[in-house]
């Protein structure tokens, strides 16, 4: 039995090849932390001594802790630090300032901060699934109230405001409040609170425990998909800017070291751009000869319909543009019933089609009979698509 926690599924669900990397593979990487990882530390660290000090009776006023912020943000900080949209003109200063200001919200918004009894700051604890698997517990806060309530409270710097359905559909902290039943077995209720720092607001929700069930029983369906996996495809997204392994990972290796090219001419002399670029020109024309054979047909058919002729001269070629009776099949609700006339009439057999698409994607996924599978022959094949790099502008 394995240990699993939020990070570790969501790894999967992600990028199944970042999961191989990380969890099978267990490659490690030495690369600097990000802006956005750093300063979010920073603000937990302070918080949490917010906290801690609390505990003693010790109510630290806010341009202490906004000083604790700032010498710990000096004393942790290095210049391999990176700032990922550096490229939006944000600065590690910018980071910074952000999380003062969130430190600064929080303290006013909470202030004395005796609403809550605090139980447990960054507490860590792991909890047996019903498949027998660990969870791994990380909480940044938990509290209870005099009425039996829990809280089990996250912490984000995100950018982004978390939404209520968002936080609903959220596993990672319904699954603590599992545990937090299974521990205080005084809770009447387990609310999970997310503190938006970025927005000075709360995202709260409440789990049933029928959705707690369903939502255990989810998570280990989803392990048992993770440890039955064969195949790890990458999955490209935004989240890629933020993966460790992308100088190695296939998608990215080429540009990670185009990005070590100091020179216009020697980024043009790469084998590789001038491959893509060339075949990006073929492209180009090919796309654009297609058009204009569209075009020349429509010219020779309206030219030989003016002239009364259907063959039309050239020097070495001559060209026979014959009128003919094309078939247009019915579609939509008409093409079931015509399909079905077919059936009924017994031609369906003789004259339908093996649908080729449908029937590779059955075979690749193994949804097939076997009998038909070994009849296969199953080769590696490539398939090569242009498209924009995101990261140049036009030229
Ligand atoms: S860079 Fe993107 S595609 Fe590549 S491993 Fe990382 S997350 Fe997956």
């Amino acid at each position: 039995m394995a240990t699993y926690s939020h990070s570790r599924v969501s790894c999967f669900e992600n990028c199944p090849y970042q999961y191989k990397l990380r969890y099978i593979d267990k490659i490690k990487v030495d690369v600097p932390t990000t802006i956005e990882c750093f300063m979010g530390d920073m603000v937990h660290q302070t918080l949490e001594k917010l906290y801690k000090d609390k505990k003693f009776k010790k109510l630290v006023s806010k341009a202490t802790l906004l000083k604790f912020y700032k010498d710990l943000w000096e004393k942790e900080y290095s210049e391999d630090i990176l700032v990922v949209k550096a490229d939006q003109g944000l600065t590690s200063e910018n980071y910074r300032k952000m999380g003062m200001k969130f430190i600064s919200d929080y303290y006013e918004k909470y202030k004395p901060f005796d609403q809550l009894t605090i139980l447990g700051l960054e507490t860590t604890d792991r909890m047996t699934l019903p498949d027998g698997n660990q969870w791994h517990v990380r909480i940044d806060k938990l509290a209870c109230d005099d009425e039996g309530n829990y809280y089990v409270c996250d912490y984000k710097t995100n950018a982004r405001m978390k939404d209520q359905e968002e936080a609903d559909a959220d596993r990672q902290l319904a699954l603590y409040s599992i545990w937090v039943k299974d521990k205080f077995k005084d809770a009447k209720s387990v609310k999970l609170v997310w503190h938006m720092l970025a927005f000075n607001k709360e995202a709260v929700s409440e789990r049933s425990d029928e959705q707690l069930e369903k939502l255990q029983k989810d998570v280990c369906d989803r392990i048992k998909e993770v440890e039955s996996a064969t195949e790890f495809p990458r999955k490209q997204s935004g989240l890629c800017n933020y993966c460790i392994y992308k100088e190695m990972c296939p998608s990215f290796k080429h540009e990670a070291e185009l990005e070590k090219i100091e020179t216009i001419k020697e980024f043009k002399e790469d084998e590789g751009v001038m491959l893509v670029d060339e075949f990006s020109e073929i492209k180009t024309k090919l796309s654009e000869l297609k058009k204009q054979d569209e075009e020349f047909r429509d010219k020779l058919i309206t030219y030989a319909k003016q002239f009364g002729v259907d063959i039309v001269y050239g020097s070495n070629k001559k060209c026979s543009v014959k009128e003919f009776d094309k078939i247009v099949l019915p579609e939509g609700e008409n093409k079931e019933k015509f399909i079905q006339l077919m059936k009924d009439k017994g031609l369906y057999e003789e004259l339908s089609m093996v649908c080729y698409p449908r029937l590779n994607s059955k075979i690749i996924s193994g949804d097939i009979d076997e009998e038909l599978k070994k009849m296969v022959d199953i080769i590696q094949d490539y398939r090569l698509s242009l498209s924009k790099r995101k990261d140049v502008g036009e030229e």
